[in-house]
């Protein structure tokens, strides 16, 4: 039976998991130019944006336009995920709270406050921190958080033919399983090695902080489910 205090310790936990999902800490890479099919991102209203959370300090917007243009070079397979999302360059204020640090990139379906609640204006956003960006690595920290969005977005809702009994995304994690590292935080990186497009060698920071190594079959299968998904 269910009590209502184990039922609650059980949504804290998944709620934490959720948040954590949406967090990571680093990436290097350099940008491509937007391919000819990809239609740029709009750019985003600063200033109400800027009025509407300006009492934290966190967004930044010296490298708006850089972090603008890398959003223009994600590949187009990847664009069904990102509808109305925006990129801020900033500290995302619920994030940076938990890290007690600027985080280099963070996916936010939801508009997470630094007191917890959510709901805000910032709600479908992607910030990229300027250290970030003068990191070099923007390029593979967006790839990453795309990467959230995707699975948030396209994977939870679908399944690969005759495999019902889970979804894409549930199938998906059991190739990431780790005794110390995330599972999504890992999928989320896979994106940046299944999608980058530079020359250099990508930034995948789970991957080296957790010495995790994923095959061919699993990044192409990564692939596989975005076109599968995004239809
Ligand atoms: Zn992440």
């Amino acid at each position: 039976m269910f009590t209502a205090s184990k039922l609650l310790a059980l949504l804290a936990s998944l709620f934490a998991t959720v948040l954590l999902a949406l967090v990571i800490v680093a990436p290097r890479g350099e940008a491509e130019t937007p391919g000819p099919s990809s239609p740029p991102i709009a750019a985003l209203n600063f200033a109400s944006f800027h009025e509407a959370i300006s009492g934290h300090q966190i967004v930044d917007g010296q490298h708006q336009e850089e972090v603008l243009r890398v959003a223009n070079t994600i590949p187009p397979e990847l664009q069904p995920a990102l509808k109305g999302t925006e990129f801020v360059n900033g500290c995302h204020p619920w994030t940076t709270k938990e890290l007690g640090d600027c985080a280099f990139g963070t996916y936010d379906p939801a508009g997470w406050d630094s007191d917890d609640t959510h709901g805000h204006e910032w709600a479908n956003t992607i910030w990229i921190s300027s250290q970030a960006v003068r990191t070099g690595k923007v390029p593979d920290v967006v790839l990453h958080e795309v990467g959230h969005a995707v699975v948030h977005n396209l994977f939870d809702d679908c399944y690969f033919p005759k495999q019902a009994e889970a979804t894409v995304k549930e199938l998906l994690l059991q190739n990431f399983t780790h005794g110390d590292a995330d599972p999504a935080e890992l999928l989320a990186d896979a994106f940046v090695v299944a999608f980058s497009t530079h020359s250099d060698e990508v930034h995948t920071y789970y991957f080296e902080q957790f010495n995790f190594e994923v095959s061919r079959a699993v990044i192409l299968k990564v692939r596989a489910a975005v076109w599968l998904c995004s239809k």
